[in-house]
């Protein structure tokens, strides 16, 4: 009699998909029937720093308690994934490897080195579609290029149907037994890495980690608010959005899950406009990485090169303020100091702090870019640089240089009643409405009834708005004028 053969394992590579539902490489893992080991490669040249970071340690602990709870465990050997992985392939006899697909340039670059070694040395692999709703290549012009505008890219993505459906998580796993060297790599969710930044700590009160909290958060918003959307989406004093691009961005629920509970809601409602318009901004994720994934150097570069001769000034004093929430404008403080406490801040709050910060403060974007990068607990290398060049006029399908968003009109349009500044802006709490958006018009009989000193209890406003903004134009007619000659 010849004793039967144990089946090798398979390994299945997590990195920002730390969820079991609508995980193609998990679910492809399993469906081979033979065991499954789960990783988490903790590799310095992926890990972000900042709130980001914590938020992606956090997330892949949570997939080890899920996993811990079907009987498994989630490796998390710290290292180059490279180097690391092959170990693991080796000591543990795995035969394939499967991973849902990167599109970062760091990891687009990792990911096809290791494809490449791996298949070299006899272990199959397997890289899946997860993240998006279409990959970044699947919509592109008549001519083969990428699309260069919103509305037209969309147009074309909605001609490719409604994106796949999202997978169920595995009934069950049969996980492979950890390889001896690695039984030290099953981290509890506290070991994760990296910490919160010290002055951010406040932030992980507000960020319940699940997969079940993202279902939950995604239930309530199909309830309660996307019959709102349209209008309450720009409102910072109303809950008027999902709330989900954290756990959208570790993973903990996918792009394809929302779309379909969205559509779910919409055949119960008949909220048709609602719904678009909910599901066209999960177009701009796309859009986003679509971009990222044809300019790697989003991040770092203008995509209009007209741009590269701004004078920027720079002023780190300036740059202080904003990011202090010291700046003087109510709205654009809220917004610093609420991004600083809770590691979000409303949509329409940063476009108004970006437009402040490169056109008022005249502040290169790519410094705010970093800021936002290292507070964010969503931060995303697609979305974050594609909106700070969209508000700067850098990008391409950008706002245009000369829309300076005024932070006083926005505010008394966008916050009437001061709600969303009041929570953030504690010294400005017992001020009417009226005074609210512009401080220092307060008259002193007012300011002795109230104790409230302009420029003392709360700073005076840093630029002139009107001067600010004349100084912004000229600069770009300008560069427009030396590029010209
Ligand atoms: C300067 C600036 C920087 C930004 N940086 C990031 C970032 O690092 N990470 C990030 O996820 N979003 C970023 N955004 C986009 C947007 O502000 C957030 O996605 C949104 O506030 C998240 O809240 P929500 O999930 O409630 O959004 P909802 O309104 O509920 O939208 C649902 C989802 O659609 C996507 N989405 C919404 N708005 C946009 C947009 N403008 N661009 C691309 N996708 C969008 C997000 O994935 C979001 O979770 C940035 C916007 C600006 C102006």
């Amino acid at each position: 009699m010849t004793a039967s053969k144990t089946p090798s394992p398979v390994l299945v590579l997590f990195r920002d998909d730390f969820r079991l539902s609508d995980n193609p490489a998990l679910h492809a893992a399993c469906a081979t029937g033979q065991p499954v080991l789960c990783a988490y490669v903790q590799d310095e040249a992926c890990l972000p720093k900042g709130v980001i970071g914590w938020w992606l340690g956090q997330a892949a602990g949570a997939l080890a308690e899920a996993l811990g709870k079907r009987g498994g465990t989630l490796l998390t050997p710290e290292g180059e994934t490279l180097p690391v992985v092959l170990d693991l392939v080796k000591k543990a006899g795995v035969s394939e490897v499967f991973w849902n697909r990167r599109y970062d340039p760091v990891g687009k670059e990792i990911d096809t080195a290791l494809k490449a070694t791996l298949t070299e040395q006899g272990v199959a692999v397997q890289s899946l579609s997860a993240r998006l709703l279409h990959e970044p290549w699947a919509v592109r012009t008549g001519a083969g290029q990428p699309y260069r505008i919103f509305t037209a890219w969309w147009r074309a993505a909605r001609e490719l149907g409604e994106p796949g459906r999202p997978l169920p998580a595995p009934q069950a796993i049969q996980f492979a037994a950890v390889p001896e060297a690695f039984k030290k790599d099953v981290s509890a969710k506290a070991l994760l890495k990296p910490a919160l930044p010290e002055d951010a700590t406040q932030a992980a009160q507000y960020w319940p980690c699940s997969e079940e909290n993202a279902d939950t958060i995604l239930e309530d918003f199909l309830d309660d608010t996307l019959a709102h959307y349209e209008t309450d989406r720009d409102r910072p004093d109303r809950e008027g959005t999902s709330g989900l691009s954290p756990y959208l961005r570790a993973g903990l629920i996918s792009a394809r899950q929302i779309w379909q509970a969205a559509r779910k809601a919409e055949a119960r409602s008949g909220d048709h406009v609602n719904t678009e318009k909910f599901l066209s901004e999960l177009g701009w994720r796309d859009f986003g990485w679509m971009q990222l994934f044809y300019e790697p150097q989003m991040p770092t570069r203008n995509l209009r090169s007209e741009f590269d001769g701004m004078p920027w000034q720079n002023d780190a004093e300036a740059f202080t303020a904003w990011t202090e929430g010291r700046t003087g404008y109510p709205l654009v403080d809220a917004g610093m100091r609420e991004l600083r406490a809770t590691g979000t801040m409303h949509n329409r709050v940063r476009m108004v702090v970006a437009s402040f910060l490169t056109k008022h403060l005249l502040t290169d974007w790519r410094k705010g870019e970093r800021w936002f990068y290292e507070r964010l607990v969503d931060a995303d290398p697609a979305l974050n640089a594609m909106n700070w060049q969209w508000c700067a006029g850098t990008g391409i399908d950008s706002s245009p240089w000369f829309r300076i968003f005024n932070p006083v009109g926005q505010s008394e349009k966008f916050d009437p009643s001061g709600a969303y500044i009041r929570t953030w802006v504690p010294e400005l709490a017992g001020l009417p409405d009226k005074l609210i958006h512009t401080p220092w018009k307060m008259d002193a009989t007012l300011s002795r009834h109230l104790r409230f000193v302009p420029g003392t209890t709360y700073p005076h406003p840093i630029v002139e708005l009107k001067q600010a903004r004349a100084i912004a134009l000229e600069s770009y007619k300008n560069l427009k004028g030396a590029e010209k000659s």
